[in-house]
Parts: structure tokens; sequence; C-alpha cells
């Protein structure tokens, strides 16, 4: 599942579990964004903050885990590469790159996106606020709810609203709203200490 993870918050982990247990996948890997291609640098924290609070977040579900692999890497973070890395370290291995309806919509703007069908399937999470409605496609690739649909190349999945945003955590944190419930609690403990997103 990728993202910038920034922070890491209830609605990534709600959609990761549905994933987990709608797809009987094995595990989850977390792969918070290095450079992301696509967003400012302002208001971005630190990778090893980022992947921190990932590391905490997840911890205590086995089936979760969280690689350094993006953020270590010193160029931008293409899924297209995410994606080839792992499939050839995983030859085995069905992979699916998880990713929210949002991101997916824009598919026709990443790095080479035919390129990640070579390397495993997409599974698109429902967001509040990015209503589908029953499209066939998205960006020309074909689409399906269905597991049993063998030609699709993006799943999609319904998850249980969690209408809540890393945008919308920052903003919060900067206005000092409440946040405390939007994500797990010692994700929020480590945000104070560390005061991020406080300017
Ligand atoms: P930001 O507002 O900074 O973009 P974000 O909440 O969208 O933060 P990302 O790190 O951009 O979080 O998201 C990583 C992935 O998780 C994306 O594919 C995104 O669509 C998905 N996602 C994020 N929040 C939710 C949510 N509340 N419900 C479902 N999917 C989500
Ligand atoms: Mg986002």
């Amino acid at each position: 599942m990728g993202g910038t993870f920034n922070p890491v918050h209830f609605g990534h982990l709600a959609a990761a579990d549905e994933a987990l247990s709608g797809f009987s996948l094995e595990r989850i890997v977390f792969m918070p964004a290095g450079i992301p291609p696509h967003k400012e640098s302002r208001d971005i924290a630190s990778s090893e903050d980022r992947l921190l609070m990932t590391v905490i977040a997840t911890a205590s579900n086995e089936a979760f885990e969280v690689s350094r692999y993006e953020t270590e890497k010193k160029t931008p973070s293409y899924t297209v590469e995410t994606m080839e890395y792992y499939a050839n370290r995983y030859p085995d291995a069905e992979i699916f790159f998880i990713t929210g309806i949002d991101a997916v919509l824009e598919i026709s703007t990443w790095h080479e996106p035919d390129g990640i069908f070579k390397y495993g399937k997409m599974i698109a999470v429902t967001r509040p606020g990015y209503p589908l409605d029953d499209r066939k496609d998205i960006a020309g690739y074909q689409t399906s709810r269905d597991l049993a649909s063998r030609d699709a190349k993006i799943f999609i999945m319904r998850v249980p609203g969690v209408d809540v945003s890393g945008t919308e955590i920052r903003s919060r944190v900067r206005d000092r709203q409440p946040v405390r419930y939007l994500l797990p609690e010692r994700v929020f403990e480590y945000i104070k200490e560390r005061k991020l997103y406080i300017t």
C-alpha cells in the first residue's frame, strides 16, 4: 500500500485491513514514499518521521509490515519500479498495489502506468468524497469489483468510509483542533512529542 503517510491515520489502516480480508492476502506492506513526485515538499514530515509513524501504527498487526524501500531511494518513488522490485524479490507471489480511488483516478499522470500491470494488479479502495458511478473502467484500464473477473487490472474494493485525510490532520494540528481520535493514539503522541505540523 503506497502513500505519503503524512501522517498515517485510520483511513489507511481500515482500507488495508479490508483488503487483507477481502482478497485473502498474506500480508500488507505499507510503503511510505520517499520523494513523492505528486506532492509539494512544504508540509511534508521527514521520511524518517513518516516511516516511524507507520511502524508505530502497524506494530500490533502481524499481517502488516513497513518497507524502507522507497524512503531509502535517492530518486523519486515510482510505483512501477516498486512493483518490479517486489516482483523480482518474490517471484512466486501474487502482488497487488493498494491505493485509494482518488489516486487511481489520476493514473494516467503516473510514470509508466502500463508497466505496473506487468508485475501485478491494483486494488483501488473507495474513499469518502470520491464517489464511483459504476464506471466500467478507469482511464482505459478494465476494472472489476469481483475477484473472479480474470481480465480486470484494477479491482475496486468498497471500504467502510473513514472520512479523514493527512491534509485535514495537518491543518487541524496547525489550528490546534483535535485529531486524537483520527489516528492511533501512539501516532498522536509521536506527533505531539516531535511537534510535527504545527508551523
Ligand atoms: P494527503 O491528504 O496528505 O494526501 P491522504 O490521507 O490522502 O493524505 P496518502 O498518504 O495520500 O493519505 O494516502 C495513501 C493511500 O491511501 C492513497 O492511495 C489514498 O487514496 C489512500 N487513503 C488515504 N486516506 C484514505 C481514506 N480515508 N479512505 C480510503 N483510502 C484512503
Ligand atoms: Mg492523498
